[in-house]
């Protein structure tokens, strides 16, 4: 769903039979979130987290006060939850989760912050401020480093091209895309090395 003034999607990652659930980047409007799950009769389970600027987690207390479950954090962010109530889960890329029969694995992502994950469920890319459709997320911000942006879009680029991509912001016509059209049309992966990357990045 899409979510707030900064056009965030909220997704649910999950079994549809067991209708267990994870929210990935609870944000804006908790009882928004909360009416999607009742209206689907998803059990919610916990949060995964892309990465903890204000956008993608100012509702994260607010749904671990109205549900009880987990937060999956990469380990390299996880500070910044320091003295959050809650079951803190510390993350590192290459971990997998199951919820239900569902199986998530975590990709340690940095370059938009230092512990920015993705989500891969099967073919299906949940990407955070990682990677958007014709873009990537800004590397100028604190805990920002473009190098590692560059190397954490290689990972990407080398998933499956019918990989689904999910982005963190709803900043394109579509809602989604896939790892084969990004690599065709995504400017950003276009340079096939570090310094043009950085070159690229720069002039942005
Ligand atoms: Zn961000």
């Amino acid at each position: 769903m899409e979510i707030g003034p900064m056009q965030n999607f909220v997704y649910f990652v999950g079994d549809q039979d067991t209708r267990e659930v994870l929210v990935v980047d609870p944000a804006w409007d908790v009882d928004a979130i909360l009416k999607k799950a009742a209206d689907e009769g998803y059990k919610i389970k916990g949060a995964l987290i892309t990465h903890t600027h204000f956008d993608h987690v100012n509702g994260l207390e607010d749904l671990l006060k109205k549900t009880d479950g987990a937060v999956y954090i990469n380990k390299n962010e996880a500070e910044f939850l320091k003295g959050m109530k809650g079951n803190i889960k510390k993350i590192e890329g290459g971990d997998k989760l199951k919820i239900g029969q569902a199986e998530i694995t975590f990709l340690h992502t940095p370059g938009h912050t230092p512990g920015s994950q993705c989500f891969l469920v099967e073919q299906n890319l949940i990407s955070g401020d990682t990677l958007f459709i014709n873009a990537c997320g800004r590397c100028d911000l604190p805990g920002g480093d473009p190098e590692e942006m560059y190397r954490s879009l290689t990972q990407l680029a080398s998933l499956d091209e019918s990989t689904i991509l999910y982005p963190g912001h709803n900043y394109a016509e579509e809602p989604t895309s896939t790892i084969g059209n990004e690599k065709r049309f995504n400017p950003y992966l276009q340079t096939t090395n570090l310094n043009d990357f950085l070159k690229y990045r720069m002039g942005y």
